[in-house]
């Protein structure tokens, strides 16, 4: 996983120049409306990182693709500045580079209902899996990119 201080080098820091850092890197992205078609819980829109635009798409088109899609009941944010759940660093969700699904189901550090077929798809496209973390940071509902 990238350290903050490579996220900061390749983003800037977004507490420091939020405006700079959303001029630079964030896009407003019309989900294409056969995946709200397929998936109802994804918003008209999402606010993103243009780099995770392409990735997440074809991870929904993949999810779709194998029926797993229906795993998903809610879009619960992208871009939000702020820290990380249980620590002090920076959220990746603070450079629109991670998503969060079916928060309700999945709490941080509490259950992951996501099947194993799910979760491998969006590994195998590249994203990391919050479900993957030990257990004091364990954060089912979190898929987070970086690859750049
Ligand atoms: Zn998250």
């Amino acid at each position: 996983m990238k350290t903050q201080a490579q996220l900061i080098a390749k983003f800037g820091d977004p507490y420091k120049d939020r405006l700079g850092f959303e001029r630079k890197w964030m896009k407003l992205w019309i989900v294409p409306a056969d995946i709200r078609e397929a998936i109802p819980a994804m918003p008209a829109k999402i606010y993103l990182n243009k780099l995770i635009q392409v990735p997440l798409e074809r991870t929904l088109r993949e999810l779709i693709e194998l029926g797993l899609h229906v795993e998903i009941v809610s879009c619960d944010g992208v871009f939000n500045i702020r820290t990380k759940r249980g620590s002090s660093g920076i959220s990746l969700h603070s450079w629109g580079i991670a998503i969060d699904l079916n928060a309700a189901l999945n709490p941080f550090r509490g259950k992951v209902t996501w099947s194993a077929e799910f979760l491998q798809v969006w590994r195998d496209i590249g994203w990391i899996c919050g479900a993957d973390w030990s257990a004091a940071s364990k954060d089912g509902m979190h898929f987070q990119w970086e690859n750049f």
